[in-house]
């Protein structure tokens, strides 16, 4: 903007003929500039690989450099100066081949008027001093280009290694929140993601259950068959919960040989079956390379709005306890408090 003001003065200095001209090119250089930023603003550029179209910008600029040069051969240091100025702003954005582009683009309009001016006798010719002028300014050009193109080999690299970091984050973000044997939901995560849930059920009223899922004599495989079988059996039994649940649900190992279910927008009356199909499941299922039977023990509580987390596992927690007690292999929600004998 100032830069378009230094020409009109300059002009003004000079001679007051080119002024009608040079002030109806600067209109349409800040109409196409001003179209271009409301592009830009409008998001109309956004799925372009360079929003800013820095390039086009920049073309649009060199263009108006060269008719303002066309129309006021005595602005010409002005302008050259211009030219210099407009081509750093490439060097940043611009890939390497972009830059060169508009650098030639730049040393061709420059070139081509200054031929015209002279084929039309409208100025002066000094050879020698314009053939200086010339070279220097191609110098400039050239080493404008350079330099963008190790930029461009710096700002490749810092891209590369900037992916390079966010696949790391994500990764980290991932092990923070996932359990390492089986890739479920750590305990973390799950109490986050409980928080939320509460959260959600207190303004929504949005019911859930949460089911503590717990192996029956679980030691006894380890102490028979191995760790590293019981480790399979994890492993297995993850899968199997996972592969059993809505999307909208979340399994985590809450720890050892423990998980916890989160079922959304289910009650304790709805609940129930579903886990109680999922606990047959797991008994008609063998499990590992030794093909081993297995059950489990399930304690079902329901979210009452407004009670704190503790307090919800803590209550399914204790009818995991219960079912335990009263013979393992079976699901007991807290409503009904009664046992479930589900024996086939
Ligand atoms: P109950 O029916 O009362 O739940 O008996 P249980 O044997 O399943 O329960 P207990 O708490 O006595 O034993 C749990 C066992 O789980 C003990 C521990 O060594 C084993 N365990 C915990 N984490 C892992 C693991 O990551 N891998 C393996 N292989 N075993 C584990
Ligand atoms: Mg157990
Ligand atoms: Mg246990």
């Amino acid at each position: 903007m100032l830069f378009s003001l230094l020409f009109l003065v300059q002009a003004l200095v000079t001679s007051a003929a080119y002024l009608p001209a040079l002030v109806a090119v600067h209109l349409l250089y800040w109409l196409g500039q001003g179209a271009m930023l409301w592009l830009i603003a409008a998001g109309h550029t956004a799925s372009l690989r360079d929003p800013g179209i820095t390039g086009v910008m920049m073309a649009w600029a060199v263009i108006f450099l060269s008719a303002a040069l066309y129309l006021c051969y005595d602005c010409r240091e002005l302008i050259l100066l211009g030219y210099l100025m407009v081509l750093p702003y490439g060097i940043f954005r611009l890939t390497w081949r972009g830059f060169l582009g508009v650098a030639l683009l730049a040393m061709a309009g420059y070139t081509s008027v200054m031929l015209v001016l002279h084929h039309q006798n409208k100025m002066q010719w000094a050879a020698g001093h314009e053939a200086i002028l010339g070279v220097a300014f191609l110098i400039s050009l050239l080493s404008y280009s350079l330099l963008g193109r190790e930029v461009g080999i710096l700002r490749d690299a810092y891209r590369h290694k900037n992916r390079q970091l966010r696949q790391a984050m994500v990764r980290i973000e991932e092990l923070a929140v996932r359990d390492e044997l089986t890739g479920l939901y750590n305990r973390r995560y799950l109490l986050g993601s409980l928080e939320r849930r509460q959260a959600l059920a207190n303004r929504e009223g949005l019911p859930f259950v949460l089911a503590f899922v717990d192996i029956d004599h679980f030691k006894q495989i380890n102490d028979q068959h191995g760790h590293k079988v019981g480790d399979q059996v994890l492993e297995e039994l993850a899968v199997l919960l996972s592969g059993s649940v809505r999307e909208v649900d979340l399994v985590a190992r809450y720890g050892g040989e423990e998980f916890v279910l989160l079922l959304n927008g289910l009650t304790l009356v709805t609940a129930e079956p579903a886990l109680n199909r999922l606990r047959m499941a797991v008994m008609e299922k063998r499990f590992s390379q030794s093909a081993l039977p297995l059950t489990v023990s399930v304690g079902v509580s329901q979210y009452h709005p407004g009670e704190s987390s503790d307090a919800l596992i803590n209550r399914a927690d204790r009818l995991l306890y219960e079912a335990k007690r009263s013979g393992r292999n079976r699901v007991i929600t807290e409503s009904l408090e009664r046992v479930r004998e589900m024996v086939d």
